[in-house]
């Protein structure tokens, strides 16, 4: 039972292939510059790396040379390709449209690809990466299709609506989405299950807080609402995103700087955030690093995130009817013990209390309580997983039942 799990983008294809029996990762990759020349990168669980410079013009070149580099050679993981039950396919943008996981068929593809205005620079080359996978795999491999978008399709109108004239909706579907929906959802999953909470009676606020960021308000399984909008210029602070601004103070900035909105767009997008604040990177570990040496902006940056994260969180939680848990992840979620600690002493406010010691174990403790016993609302830390995620659902509406399988 092993299912191949695509990231694509516009000129790079990641991979992974997953054997679901034990969900152990058999190997993963990087095809990248797709469409200029060409370049594949392929580590293998045991730790065997290949790099290969091979010319892709297209997808579908890249995808022969990833089965080249995992049945062949010293990549070599599986005899062949018909090893593969099922491939997974990250989607960026479902709109409204998809509200779960689906098989992959001529008619998702060319949704996929008429979403573009929602994901301009995703959505068309994850079409493109679908078409080429198929003329690859034949019509017999099943290819599911996992949205960003989709684990959102719960939220009340209320939460996703834009308080704008309500034209904009009607006409053009200008509304909130939301992201990071797959992480989302197995940090979801995974979080009952480490606090022992029934799904149907309970309430978690998941922070996904990467290089992007975004909060999800789970009640009973759900999302019903989260901090990412129409794109994922929403919410928080992150790292060269700004998050929610004053869209008057930009209009001002247009106004006295003579920019156009798309010149303020890319400021919003690219230099604001972390990188905005400090001057100096967009990388927490280096502001983290600058801090202890006395960097006065980049400690200002790490509080300003810190501030507007806790303030998100305590707005998510009014979402819920119940808030048992609260649930880090992504690279600063899973990493930061700073972040972790500056953003509960905010929450005491709910009953949080987190424990020092437990908020310092390394990652690699994988999922984990950080909060003290006793404490009101509990704390965790789960590391995501969205390619697992993917894989799981491949496996499911794939309907992979092998020998192996039942065996
Ligand atoms: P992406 O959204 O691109 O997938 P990641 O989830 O990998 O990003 O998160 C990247 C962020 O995690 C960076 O800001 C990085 O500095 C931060 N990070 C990773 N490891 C640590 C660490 N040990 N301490 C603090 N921050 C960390």
């Amino acid at each position: 039972m092993k299912v191949l799990v695509i990231n694509a983008g516009s000129s790079s294809l990641k991979y992974q292939l997953i054997d679901m029996t034990d969900e152990s990762v058999l190997a993963k990759g990087l095809c990248e510059r797709i469409g200029v020349d060409g370049r594949i990168e392929h580590k293998r669980a045991d730790g065997v790396k290949v790099e290969k410079d091979l010319p892709f013009p297209t997808h579908k070149e890249a995808f022969l040379a990833l089965i080249d580099m995992l049945t062949t050679g010293e990549g070599k993981v599986i005899d062949s390709m018909d090893e593969i039950n099922a491939v997974g396919h990250r989607v960026l943008h479902g709109s409204e449209k998809y509200k779960v996981s689906t098989l992959v068929t001529d008619q998702v593809i060319e949704d996929i690809f008429a979403f573009r205005d929602l994901g301009p620079l995703h959505n068309p080359p994850q079409a493109t990466a679908m078409k080429a996978c198929q003329e690859v795999f034949g019509k017999d491999t099943p290819m599911v299709a996992v949205f960003d978008t989709s684990f959102h399709q719960t939220m009340p109108e209320k939460a996703y609506m834009f308080p704008i004239p309500y034209e904009y909706y009607e006409n053009d579907s200008i509304r909130r989405y939301g992201f990071h929906g797959t992480s989302h959802r197995y940090v979801s999953q995974r979080a009952l299950a480490l606090l022992g909470l029934p799904e149907q009676e309970s309430g978690l606020v998941i922070a996904h807080l990467g290089n992007g960021a975004s909060i999800c308000a789970v009640r009973n399984g759900r999302s019903v609402d989260t901090s990412m909008g129409m794109t994922p210029l929403e919410g928080l602070m992150m790292g060269t995103r700004s998050g929610d601004v004053d869209f008057g103070a930009m209009a001002w900035i247009a106004g006295e700087t003579r920019q156009t909105l798309s010149d303020l767009e890319r400021v919003a997008n690219t230099a604001s955030g972390l990188l905005g604040i400090s001057g100096l990177s967009s990388d927490l570990r280096v502001l983290e690093q600058a801090w202890h040496e006395g960097h006065a902006r980049a400690r200002l940056a790490i509080k300003t995130f810190a501030h507007r994260f806790a303030r998100h969180i305590a707005g998510h939680a009014a979402a819920l009817q119940r808030l048992d848990g609260i649930i880090f992840t992504g690279g600063i979620g899973e990493n930061s013990v700073l972040i972790r600690r500056l953003v509960s002493e905010r929450l005491t406010v709910f009953g949080l209390a987190m424990d020092a010691a437990r908020n310092q174990q390394p990652n690699s403790a994988g999922e984990r309580l950080i909060s003290a016993d006793g404490s009101r609302v509990r704390c965790a830390v789960i590391p995501t997983n969205e390619e697992r995620m993917i894989a799981l659902d491949a496996i499911r509406l794939g309907r992979i039942h092998t020998a192996a399988a039942l065996a």
